[in-house]
């Protein structure tokens, strides 16, 4: 068996607001290939940790490094660059694309680094663009979306919105996937395809982080689950082991 590799590294990383210590001394090491789950009461820090690894918030102080890169305080899109993907509870898609122009947006990120390359030899314009027209439809139909494809996100069911978001986010090929609630608002049906649809990503390699308040898809879902409260890790271990920590049974007895 090969070893497992270290993919992200969270260094005692804290994050004030004016007095609040939204994160408090947080570390935590998340493995190639793992499902990690994030719980933890309202305001426990789930979110701003999401916004630290993203780059959407600069750490107070410590370190986060990606595949042994030093990423600490990158903008948002150097992170992303750097293979770093991430949905959000409230939904961000481009309300006024369609669905299949959401994920173009999505896979052609990689375009403007070589874009000059491009404008020079028209010819490869054309065949990047049916490339990319193709690899859109793949994942439409991977995530059972064809039908909706030339519509208007703000106009689906939400549950096929969360779902756009979910497939926006893997076509830019990321090597670490970070889903914020992914089931809120969902029903029954739509959290049973929705623990499909992650180990699917898992399995085709990509590394994945959900913050979820849904105990029941976090113990099916995750081999590993982080317990925050009041902005620190509070218990570690898997979803047994955190299940029967008394400081987590405590922390979600005010919840
Ligand atoms: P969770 O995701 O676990 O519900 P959050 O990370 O959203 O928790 O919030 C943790 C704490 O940090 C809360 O007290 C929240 O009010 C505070 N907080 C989060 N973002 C900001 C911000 N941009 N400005 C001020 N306080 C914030």
């Amino acid at each position: 068996a090969t070893e497992a590799t270290e993919l992200l590294h969270v260094a005692a990383v804290s994050k004030d607001f004016r007095g609040l210590k939204a994160l408090d001394d947080v570390s935590l090491t998340v493995t190639t290939g793992e499902i990690r789950g994030i719980v933890g009461p309202n305001g426990s820090g789930k979110t701003t940790l999401f916004n630290v690894i993203s780059g959407f918030y600069r750490p107070t102080r410590g370190r986060v490094t990606v595949a042994g890169r030093d990423l600490t305080g990158r903008a948002p899109y150097r992170l992303a660059r750097a293979g770093i993907a991430r949905t959000f509870q409230n939904l961000r898609l481009f309300g006024d694309l369609t669905v299949e122009e959401n994920l173009l947006v999505a896979l052609d990120r990689t375009g403007t680094v070589q874009s000059w390359r491009y404008l020079l030899r028209p010819f490869h314009v054309l065949r990047r663009d049916r490339d990319l027209h193709g690899q859109a439809r793949h994942i439409l139909d991977r995530y059972g979306l064809t039908e909706f494809a030339a519509r208007p996100p703000k106009s689906l069911p939400y549950g096929i919105q969360r779902r756009v978001e979910i497939a926006r986010a893997v076509a830019a090929a990321p090597t670490l996937l970070l889903l914020d609630e992914p089931a809120a608002g969902l029903n029954g049906e739509e959290v049973r395809q929705l623990r499909e649809i992650v180990r699917s990503i898992r399995d085709s390699g990509i590394t994945v982080i959900i913050i979820e308040h849904n105990m029941g898809l976090v113990m099916s879902l995750c081999e590993q689950v982080t317990v925050l409260a009041g902005g620190r890790v509070i218990a570690e271990g898997t979803p047994a082991q955190v299940a029967a920590t008394p400081a987590v049974i405590e922390a979600y007895l005010g919840d």
